[in-house]
């Protein structure tokens, strides 16, 4: 059994259905009503030493990326984040290693306002939870499940670069010196794109942040939506990086089914395409419209404008 069928089987079904919850398991984040006036966006994230990330990352590193894979699914809400809590695992008390990972913890949290408001400390293997909450406007969240056909579909920043830099720590790629930096910079420090996810809200008609792979999240949203795409691949925002290390063929790939990039893959219309497109470039970040979709239910992908074959992929659990 998978990771998603295993979630689906045995945490989805339950008994209790409360009416103050507005999205429940199967989204970015749950969407909670306490009260008429707002809403709350929560997400729970665990990273585990030598699974979701190298046993030898920088101390400061993790601390920044508990906390921004968690802001990540905020912004993919189009939430504000708000509070953190965490709990911590640690094989030993070893300060320095302490002091440099809540460095990393707090100069996010700083940052974007954050707060850390509890979590819990144990001993065992180095393993982190973090639960993040924010806010979204009632009613003004971005689901999974609200693309349409005819809807276009686009991405954040550059996608393949993380999973680039961690074949470069496995010794696997080799990459010119110049792009060490930058390539293990991606990776460690990943920037959770909360304002552009708040600026969606008035124009996206679905969201989700690329945390398995473009190809495996971007199958969430047609299978949540019931929609299929024409992926243009020609289109796929590669890094410098990218294109000067492996051949054309080989970045798509990666592109499309590398993981841990958190950029976020979002949906349009026609109609709001313009003003989404004048609206975001107001944050400095860039994004790509990479295709279309369509009422297939199938993924299609297109290089000069031909279909191609192209293996899809993405992290899962348990696979
Ligand atoms: P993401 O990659 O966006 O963090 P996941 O793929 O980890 O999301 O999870 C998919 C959905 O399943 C989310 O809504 C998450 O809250 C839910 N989920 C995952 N594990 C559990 C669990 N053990 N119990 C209840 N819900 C879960
Ligand atoms: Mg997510």
């Amino acid at each position: 059994m998978k990771e998603f069928d295993l979630i689906k089987h045995y945490f989805s079904e339950q008994s209790v259905n409360r009416k103050d919850v507005i999205e429940g398991i199967g989204d970015d984040c749950a969407i909670l009503q306490p009260n008429e006036k707002q809403q709350l966006a929560v997400t729970t994230d665990t990273l585990v030493a030598g699974v979701h990330f190298p046993i030898e990352t920088l101390a400061r590193a993790v601390g920044h990326k508990v906390i921004a894979v968690s802001l990540s699914d905020l912004a993919a809400m189009g939430a504000e984040p708000a509070w953190v809590s965490l709990a911590i695992t640690l094989p030993s008390i070893d300060e320095k290693w302490i002091k440099d990972f809540c460095s990393g913890v707090f100069e996010l949290c700083e940052y974007f306002n954050v707060q850390l408001i509890g979590g819990d400390t144990t001993q065992g293997p180095l393993s982190i939870t973090v639960t993040a909450q924010g806010f979204t406007p009632v009613g003004k969240h971005i689901p999974r499940g609200g693309a349409n056909a005819g809807d276009w579909l686009y991405v954040t920043g550059e996608v393949g670069d993380a999973a680039l830099a961690l074949q470069v720590i496995q010794g696997k790629i080799k990459v010119e010196t110049i792009y060490q930096e930058t390539l293990q910079r991606k990776l460690d420090f990943p920037q959770p794109r909360v304002l552009v996810g708040q600026v969606l809200r008035d124009y996206a008609s679905a969201a989700i942040d690329i945390s398995d792979g473009l190809a495996a999240d971007l199958a969430h949203i047609c299978v949540a939506s019931n929609v299929g795409v024409n992926l243009i691949i020609d289109n796929l925002p590669l890094s410098t990086a990218m294109r000067d290390t492996l051949s054309l063929d080989s970045a798509y790939k990666m592109a499309l089914n590398g993981g841990d990039d958190y950029e976020l893959l979002f949906t349009v219309c026609d109609d709001n395409k313009v003003a989404m497109e004048t609206a975001i470039a107001n944050t400095g970040v860039n994004i790509t419209c990479i295709g279309q979709l369509n009422s297939s239910h199938k993924i299609t992908t297109l290089l000069n404008g031909e279909h191609i074959y192209i293996d899809l992929q993405g992290f899962e659990h348990f696979s």
